[in-house]
């Protein structure tokens, strides 16, 4: 290979595939008529069969979200487009996840512990546009502007409450950390260790960032690309990701959903 510093998109390509996607939206996220994303199941299990990926899993976003959440009530629907798309892709692996929300409920999510069952697994990330997840003061602190809350007792409150949900649910990724709601990052990766929850490289939001990296590849975690995909064209992007672990110089064998080619 190329001196580090010079790869390309190409030389990734050419070196790593990716083996799984857990991490992409539908059409069903969306308010009203207007779609926050864009795929059909179908048409995101075709894009990953095309990328060469086995096994790809719907993870639109949690009830709690009130401009594109997902309620439950969905689910069966999910599911009989899961089994269609099997049947026309039968070699791959198709999984119902969510992505949920930190909230200040008794378990910290939007998904209850009872409702946990309706999935094959469950992903949590901040997002804006939840209530009681100090959004405003997040959306503020992220765009530079002054709030009530301060930035310092903001990181306070987002670090307990995921600290709280890592601890109080089976949480398979911790999706864009560091994106949304800024929380202490030392912290959460001593809590992850524990639990097992993958820290997401995320290709949309570009969290964790190289220096988050390079703060988390100190404690005994492991990580995940997620393509974080809300077209089908986005579903599997990972090369770009990739190239920025290289530069944070993270051991490539800690990401969990990359393969090298031999
Ligand atoms: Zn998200
Ligand atoms: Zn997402």
């Amino acid at each position: 290979m190329k001196n580090l510093k010079n790869l390309t998109v190409k030389d990734i390509q050419d070196k790593y595939r990716l083996t799984a996607d857990l991490h992409t939206h539908t059409k069903y996220s969306k308010t009203g008529p207007v779609p926050h994303a864009f795929g059909s199941v179908m048409e995101n299990v075709a894009a990953a069969h095309r990328a060469g990926i086995k096994t790809i899993a719907i993870t639109d976003h949690g009830p709690g979200h009130f401009i594109y959440g997902v309620g439950t009530e969905l689910v069966e629907t999910l599911r009989r487009d899961i089994a269609e798309a099997n049947e026309l892709f039968p070699e791959m692996t198709i999984l119902l996840g969510v992505e949920a929300n930190f909230k200040d409920t008794p378990n910290g999510l939007d998904v209850t512990p009872e409702q946990f069952k309706l999935y094959d697994f469950v992903n949590a990330g901040y997002h804006y546009g939840v209530t009681r997840s100090g959004m405003i003061s997040n959306f503020m602190v992220n765009h530079g502007i002054e709030t009530k809350k301060s930035a310092e007792r903001l990181r306070t409150f987002n670090t307990k409450l995921v600290i709280r949900a890592l601890e109080n649910n089976n949480i398979k990724v911790l999706t864009h950390p560091g994106d949304k709601g800024p929380f202490e990052m030392d912290a959460v990766c001593k809590v992850c260790e524990k639990t097992g929850t993958l820290l997401e490289l995320n290709a949309k939001h570009k969290h964790l960032t190289i220096p988050e990296m390079q703060r988390a590849a100190g404690y005994d975690v492991s990580f995940i690309i997620g393509s974080d995909a809300h077209k089908p064209e986005q579903v599997g992007s990972y090369a770009p990701t990739v190239l920025r672990a290289i530069e944070a110089g993270l051991d490539l064998s800690r990401i969990v959903n990359l393969e090298e080619i031999k």
